[in-house]
């Protein structure tokens, strides 16, 4: 296919005749002009961030059929009917529909043997496994179709570094092979880095251009709270927040019920919403909170996709997400219109044991070890001593400032203190220990514990950190990691080891600040309503 030279003036004119804005968001129109182009795209862009659009207006653009692959067949429905209010001729193709209704789209897509018609198709939207499945579509579309690009939505699907693989997107790489000359454009909000470049070797790109927005929502805060006792810390927050809306994420569809019951017998609007429930309940409790009419939704991580309510003021979880992909994903509903908003997790140590069940694929290990590397850093961000959103950023390959002034950890009075030499006692005991030992055996040692072998007990550091708690080593190990004095092997059981700067630090070149709070401040902080 031939590249279409873009024209500024006659893109921002589809927009708002196909769509009614004046201007295009982030990089909208450098990813469009480069699908016109003929060129391939990687898009990555927060939830929200308008990534419709960078496929639905080449698409207008464009002579022939844009194809839309997504694996939300409830979604498409809405998408499409979308489209249809703004006048755009669109539809979708899966297993909800007749054979007959089926039929009836085939006969308007726009063919390569005849003149285009008024009512041809512009975009079509397909599972992949209708695409490429038995009936192998593909095929069909080759023969008979003008195609003049493919979307391949929430495309860290084809990857199983990606927290949702999903086999049957591999098949997607048939793609390039069949139309070496159709633009693909991927999109997805929930990718690191391995992840997005797993999607591109597995799509086949070979010419594309990458685009990146920032992940940054800077008026959300981040907060973490401990678990225990949190329901009149929660009710606390919630009559501070009596006129605003907000989700409140559970793990399970019963806690949801339950929390919902409790918080109406305190006087709280909340109703529970998960898939358990019918359909027409859970219409009208999502319809009611769209119109402002129930405050507060209780939910399983069913609720939200798809759902753009502008004014979300807080999500709280009360259990641990499954993985920061996720977290973010959810946290990511608050404050679509800008305005500050906060996030808050309700934390306990013991999440992380309770998840791990649901880390397991059954018979694959690989996969199962990927979900727990990311169960694990899902734990690590409740128990940062640093900036988190630094961390978040830094997860999905972004840089970020070491402060953001926003979440918890910057927004408490957090003390840095000299901790050379703490440090130094524990970067010389992973040094002792060979670095073949994790973060509690290390943490015995110090402490001198008699459940250390024996012969790690005639060593001279054994004991040498008794002044500190359990608790307090842990979190200055922890620091240390996260400022990259120490690092952690992968795997089931992560071992403690060296980097260079510990060389450094071991050898006295470098001091380390590390973050006490006083024990004070910390309860202060705990009871806080915020
Ligand atoms: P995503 O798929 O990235 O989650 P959407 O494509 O659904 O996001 O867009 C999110 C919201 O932003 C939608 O309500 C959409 O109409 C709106 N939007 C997208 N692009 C623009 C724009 N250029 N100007 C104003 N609003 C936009
Ligand atoms: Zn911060």
């Amino acid at each position: 296919m031939n590249g279409i030279v873009a024209n500024t003036d006659r893109l921002e004119q589809l927009l708002k005749d196909h769509f009614g804005f004046t201007s295009f968001r982030h990089n909208q129109q450098a990813i469009i002009e480069n699908v016109l182009a003929g060129k391939d795209s990687m898009v990555l862009m927060p939830t929200g961030g308008g990534k419709s659009i960078c496929y639905q207006l080449p698409a207008l653009a464009m002579d022939g059929l844009a194809i839309v692959v997504s694996p939300l067949i409830a979604l498409m429905k809405d998408q499409v009917d979308a489209l249809h209010l703004n006048g755009i001729e669109a539809a979708f193709l899966n297993s909800t529909l007749s054979l007959n209704e089926q039929q009836l789209i085939l006969q308007r897509l726009p063919s390569q043997h005849s003149p285009a018609r008024e009512d041809h198709l512009k975009l079509l939207y397909i599972s992949p496994e209708r695409l490429l499945g038995e009936r192998n579509f593909l095929h069909y579309l080759k023969e008979n179709t003008r195609v003049c690009l493919f979307a391949i939505d929430e495309a860290h699907c084809i990857s199983s570094w990606g927290h949702d693989f999903r086999p049957e997107y591999l098949l997607l790489g048939e793609l390039k092979k069949q139309f070496p000359s159709v633009p693909v454009v991927a999109l997805t909000a929930t990718a690191d880095k391995r992840t997005k470049e797993d999607i591109i070797d597995k799509l086949g790109f070979s010419h594309y251009t990458s685009f990146e927005n920032s992940f940054n929502r800077p008026n959300i805060s981040y907060y973490i709270k401990p678990r225990k006792h949190y329901f009149e810390q929660l009710c606390a927050y919630l009559k501070t927040h009596d006129k605003d809306a907000g989700i409140i994420y559970c793990l399970s569809r019963a806690n949801t019920e339950d929390l919902a019951a409790k918080l109406q017998a305190r006087g709280f609007q909340a109703e529970a919403y998960h898939a358990g429930l019918e359909k027409r309940v859970r219409d009208q409790r999502q319809e009611q909170f769209l119109r402002d009419e129930i405050r507060i939704i209780v939910a399983t991580i069913a609720f939200g996709m798809g759902i753009n309510k502008s004014n979300v003021r807080y999500v709280i979880h009360t259990d641990m997400p499954k993985n920061l992909e996720g977290y973010y994903q959810e946290t990511g509903r608050a404050g679509r219109d800008g305005l500050a908003s906060e996030a808050i997790l309700y934390y306990s140590a013991a999440d992380l044991f309770k998840l791990r069940n649901f880390a397991k694929v059954e018979d694959n290990e690989e996969q199962s070890a990927i979900l727990l590397q990311k169960l694990r850093k899902m734990a690590d961000y409740c128990e940062l001593r640093t900036c988190r959103r630094k961390f978040l950023l830094n997860y999905f390959g972004e840089a970020a400032g070491n402060e953001c002034g926003s979440c918890d950890v910057c927004l408490t009075d957090a003390v840095k203190t000299d901790m050379t030499i703490a440090a130094q006692k524990a970067l010389s005991a992973v040094s002792r220990l060979q670095e073949r030992f994790g973060m509690n055996y290390v943490i015995d040692f110090l402490r001198g514990s008699s459940t250390v072998k024996p012969f790690h007990q005639s060593l001279k550091t054994w004991g040498a950190g008794k002044e500190f708690s359990k608790d307090q080593w842990r979190s200055f190990l922890r620091e240390l990691i996260h400022l990259g004095h120490l690092q952690q092997s992968e795997g089931e059981y992560p071992l403690l080891q060296l980097t260079e700067s510990s060389w450094q630090i071991l050898r006295g070149a470098q001091t380390v600040l590390l973050t006490t709070i006083s024990e004070e401040k910390k309860v202060s902080k705990e009871r806080g309503a915020g």
